[in-house]
């Protein structure tokens, strides 16, 4: 139970994204990490299915929403291919922080 209702919340966060993921500002800055990353995920070094992972969401307080996802310190994001996108998912709770 407890999984499933983290999945729900990462599903809140990912979601509040909506379309955000395919705009021109996104796929550049996912450009940027994964070649910083040299193309390769950061856990399994696996070049399959490369994703861009936020380690943390940032909410403005005063806007009352969540930053863009390309609105974050390049430190702040990691490579990671799909499989180990999901599993870290699934193990750790992204954490949130108000600004
Ligand atoms: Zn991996
Ligand atoms: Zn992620």
């Amino acid at each position: 139970m407890k999984n499933m209702r983290q999945k729900q919340l990462i599903k809140k966060a990912h979601g509040s994204y909506g379309g955000l993921l395919f705009s021109s500002e996104w796929k550049e800055k996912r450009k940027t990490i994964i070649t910083r990353d040299q193309n390769k995920c950061r856990v399994c070094k696996s070049s399959k299915e490369l994703q861009v992972h936020h380690r943390q969401y940032r909410y403005s307080l005063v806007l009352r929403k969540f930053k863009k996802p390309w609105e974050y310190p390049n430190r702040l994001l990691v490579t990671l291919c799909k499989k180990c996108h999901q599993q870290g998912h699934n193990k750790y709770k992204v954490p949130i922080k108000y600004i």
